[in-house]
């Protein structure tokens, strides 16, 4: 068995390692997590039945993904795009993550399967469709996709940005490399730009997703679906909520509501949008001024008892939203709201009082960045305490 010493590369907001036992030791954190917060359901009566997560492999995916199988006791059958290892070459974290989740499921007597490939082929939605002819119908469908491209069923391939619509961004960023607040300028996407943008990440996808569930007859009756969004406050708005991605979740919120109407009328099932809040993860670090948010709401919600990883969260909306039985509470526009404790005016006038005063000189006293590179770093399975990063660790583990 290829046993390697795996050390750190970061190169930005991107990770060119990750580490086995790291990720292994993360996804048995979420799994106490889920534990202690809401106990354990075993497999049959009172459980989620057949859960599918689109993207389960990191971040918000992983954890529903998770939470569906250890808390709630569902069959899981999860979708992502990752490296595996091959031979001595180490796979991404992902692959990791998911390694460990099955390791554990499978030990618990639980089902967690995977399917590695294009989430947005009409290859793998077949896949999918004969695995739940196999494991039965599906009760409940996340999609939780973060991806910067997409090929469509006629081949088309579709890029999307991050960029400010109708004027150019010019504001606070952060450069992750060099470790400095920077003033970031942008120019203003093009009508091709946030076309592609919604393309990639609005809720065409999602809804070809369960339109091939429905025909294929593998939605059980009832069966719910959520997608996950974000709002995000004023400071970020001009490059996310009013930008090209922020143009994308809105069409991804008005895909809910078709999916609903549809999904009511044929199986008594319904859709919904969740709002999530801003968490550290591989998609989030990509976005101009998020992590220096990050690193500032994460000092001042640790500071109010309220902070909280994916998993918190995701924790906190399948037992008070999505728990067999339960009806989820929405806003005006029929949205789940995970992001409340974020968006809570006063912690918000707290951030806006921070922000412009942050420069290279002072963002380590003023925000939690140490928190925040601790966090993203634990991503990749680096900087978790514990591990000894000089010993050789197995690289080859499978999802068995
Ligand atoms: P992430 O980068 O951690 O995870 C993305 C997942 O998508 C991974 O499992 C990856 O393998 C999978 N994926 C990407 N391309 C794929 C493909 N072509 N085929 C199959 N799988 C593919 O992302 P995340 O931050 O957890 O984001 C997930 C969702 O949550 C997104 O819709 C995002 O907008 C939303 N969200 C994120 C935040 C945040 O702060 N990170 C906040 C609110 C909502």
């Amino acid at each position: 068995m290829p046993q390697q010493v795996i050390e750190p590369r970061f190169r930005g907001f991107l990770s060119l390692a990750a580490h086995p036992e790291g990720c292994a030791v993360n996804v048995r954190e979420q799994v106490e997590v889920i534990r202690d917060s809401i106990g354990v359901v075993a497999p049959g009566a009172g459980s989620i039945g057949t859960a599918l997560v689109l993207g389960s492999s990191t971040g918000y995916g992983l954890a529903s993904a998770l939470v569906s199988c250890f808390g709630y006791g569902a069959q899981t059958l999860g979708v992502c795009f990752e490296k595996a290892p091959e031979g001595d070459k180490a796979g991404t974290a992902g692959w990791y993550n998911l390694a460990e989740a099955h390791r554990l499921a499978r030990a618990d007597g639980r089902v967690f399967e995977t399917i590695n490939g294009d989430a947005f082929s009409t290859e793998v939605k077949q896949q999918v469709v004969e695995a739940l002819r196999r494991l039965g119908p599906v009760d409940l469908v996340i999609y939780s996709l973060a991806s910067p491209r997409r090929k469509d069923a006629a081949g088309t391939v579709w890029n999307s940005t991050l960029k400010p619509i109708g004027a150019p961004y010019s504001g606070k960023g952060f450069d992750l490399r060099g470790e400095e607040v920077t003033e970031a300028s942008m120019d203003p996407a093009t009508p091709d730009d946030i076309e592609s943008t919604v393309k990639v990440m609005g809720g065409e996808d999602w809804s070809d997703w369960i339109t091939t569930l429905l025909d294929a007859g593998v939605l059980a009756p009832g069966a719910r679906t959520i997608a996950y969004s974000y709002i995000g406050p004023d400071l970020t708005a001009a490059i996310y909520r009013h930008g090209t991605i922020g143009h994308a979740k809105e069409h991804l919120e008005e895909t809910a509501h078709a999916l609903d109407a549809t999904l009511r009328g044929a199986i008594d099932g319904a859709a919904w949008v969740s709002v999530n809040k801003a968490v550290v993860t591989q998609a989030s670090a990509a976005i101009p001024a998020v992590p220096l948010y990050l690193s500032v709401l994460m000092k001042l919600m640790k500071e109010r008892g309220t902070h909280e990883d994916p998993i918190h969260q995701v924790v906190r909306m399948y037992r008070d939203q999505t728990a067999p039985g339960v009806t989820p509470t929405t806003d005006e526009h029929g949205r789940i709201r995970l992001d409340d404790w974020e968006m809570e005016p006063a912690l918000q006038a707290e951030i806006a009082g921070i922000w412009d005063g942050l420069t290279t000189d002072n963002f380590r006293e003023r925000a939690d960045y140490a928190a925040y590179q601790q966090t993203f770093h634990r991503l990749f399975g680096f900087d978790v305490p514990g591990i000894d990063y000089a010993a050789p660790t197995e690289v080859d583990r499978p999802l068995v």
